[in-house]
This record gives structure tokens, sequence and C-alpha cells, in this order.
């Protein structure tokens, strides 16, 4: 953005468990970005899915957040603006895009081909299917899941940190549902019709999910809305199942919050991203004067929790 316009960013954890060490990084590089521009920065608690949130996940979330020490200049629910994501639906449905899908979970699996994110690429079997018209509730009413008709073509899209996002989302990933089966909006709609309403323009997150950005990417075009910037940061991973993944399972809030200060877990995960040459304690605000994303690290990291308190690895 130019013209001294402020940036807007935000956070947008899901609701579906306890803040843990990569959350709290996860928070630390999206507010600290925003903060070190003069700019402004959005808690948004992704709470549509029914099966998996849960209310004390929110609430856990929030008060993690706010130990730690950071701060927002809005805060939402995503489940409080299902009324932006039917009007995005609405506009999709009158420009001819959406359909009904009808496929099962395993009819989806089975498809031999994977999207670059490690999904099933959806094949288009559905593709030509009609909308249902209008009478019974038309197709708001319709109990299978909605997709989206993809233009072909290429989404041109470059990371900050120099990745190439740039994909073909409807060769590579086949059409996004844009509305599932229990009628809730699905995650890339939503995230993209809640980034335009509050004005971001900066998206900060994980590099766990830089392959989804071409297709969200789309779903924007397709909504006419402008382009954010996107910046993906390393992960914290741990050992599961003998393999490394990212961060999660580990340890939760309420075992880090009593074992440590807010500014000695703030410095450790600031010295595990590379920020701060050693794990002394610090606050959020006292890394915004000198915060430059070429001093991170890009390469994950490990970190393993023994326990009693976390340790880094390589
Ligand atoms: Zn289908």
């Amino acid at each position: 953005m130019s013209g001294g316009a402020v940036e807007v960013g935000r956070f947008a954890p899901s609701t579906t468990g306890p803040a843990h060490p990569g959350t709290l990084l996860a928070a630390l590089l999206c507010w600290l970005d925003a903060r070190a521009r003069g700019g402004r920065v959005w808690l948004r608690l992704e709470d549509l899915d029914p099966q998996r949130c849960r209310p004390e996940y929110l609430a856990g979330l929030r008060e993690a957040l706010e130990w730690f020490g950071l701060d927002w200049d809005g805060e939402e629910r995503q489940a409080d603006h299902a009324a932006g994501h039917a009007a995005a639906l609405d506009a999709l449905a009158e420009a001819g895009l959406l359909y009904p899908c009808r496929c099962s979970r395993a009819e989806l699996s089975a498809q031999a081909k994977r999207a670059p994110d490690g999904s099933a690429r959806y094949p288009g079997t559905c593709r030509d299917r009609p909308l249902p018209a209008a009478g019974d509730g038309g197709w708001r009413a319709c109990s299978d899941a909605l997709r989206v008709r993809l233009p072909g073509g290429r989404i041109e899209l470059m990371d900050e940190g120099g990745a190439d996002l740039s994909a073909s989302p409807a060769g590579e990933y086949g059409d996004p549902v844009v509305r599932r089966r229990d009628g809730a909006a699905a995650y890339h709609l939503a995230s993209v019709v809640d980034d335009q309403r509050i004005g971001v323009t900066r998206i900060v997150r994980g590099r766990d999910l830089a392959p989804s950005s071409a297709v969200q990417r789309a779903l924007g075009e397709l909504l006419g809305y402008g382009a954010p910037a996107y910046r993906h940061h390393l992960l914290l991973l741990e050992e599961r199942g003998g393999k490394l993944a990212k961060f999660h399972g580990a340890v939760g809030f309420e075992a880090l919050r009593g074992v440590y200060s807010p500014p000695e877990l703030c410095g450790l995960l600031a010295h595990a991203c590379g920020l701060r040459p050693g794990p002394d304690p610090v606050q959020p605000e006292d890394l915004v004067a000198g915060f430059d994303w070429s001093a991170l690290r890009t390469r994950d990291r490990l970190i393993e929790w023994d326990g009693g308190a976390l340790h880094l690895g390589a």
C-alpha cells in the first residue's frame, strides 16, 4: 500500500485448541509486523467449524494472548459475521459460479492426485451440476456442499520473503468448497470475506498456510477484492509419531503459564525465531523498534517440552 495509508494486519487463530508456543510465536510476529509499521492489527477468532471449535478454547486463546502482552485494535469472532459470508455466497451464486457437490469424503480421498498443500485435488466431478433453483429455500437450503467454479489461469503471487506463491488454483487444487454440508461458510471463503471487511492489507502467518494463498487470492478476485501483501514465517516443530510436525500437542497455555512469566516466554520465542541472540526476558513492545524480518530465521525450528521446560532444537 502506498500514499501513507495505514496498514492493517490480523492474527486469525482457529478456536480448536489451547494456545501453545506456536500460536504465541505466530501472534507475536503478526503483531510486531503491524506495530513496527505503525499499522493496525486485529484479532480474528475463527470459530466457524461446529465440530472442532469450542467456546472454552476461544476464551482461552484470548486470555493467553492478553497474558503474553499483545493488544489488538479490533477483535471479532467469525461466527458473528455469517451475514457477510452469506452475501458473498449470494454474489457467487448470482454470477453463476456455485454448484452443489455430492462427492463423499471417501470418494474425494480416493482421488490419486494431491494438491500442493497435500489435500486431495478436487477433480471437478460435480462441476456441471446446476444449483437448485428457487423454491423450498432454493440453493441456500440445499444440504450438499457448495463449490465455486474457479477460472483457469495462473495467479501470480510473491511472498515478501521471496517465496513464489504463484499457482493455477483450478488445475492444482480444483474448485474449493465455499459452503460446507452443515451450512457453515468454508474456511477460505470466510477468511477472504472477513479480511476484506476489516480492510486487511497484510497477511502474516505460518508457512504451512502459504500454499493456499493462491486459492484465497483467486476467490478474492472473483469477489472483486484487492490483493493483500503476504508474509509467511517459520514454524515451530515437534516430534510426533517419529516425525517432525508443526508444534501443536506437546504443551498448552496452562502448563506454560505455570512455568514461565510472560517476558520469559516471549524472550524464549524471540530467541527461537532469531530476533534475539539469547533467551533473556523481553516484552513484545520492546521488540517493536528494531523489528526486521530479514533478521528472522527462515528455517523451521524444533522445540521440545520435557514436562517442565521448553528446549530449542536445531
Ligand atoms: Zn463433487
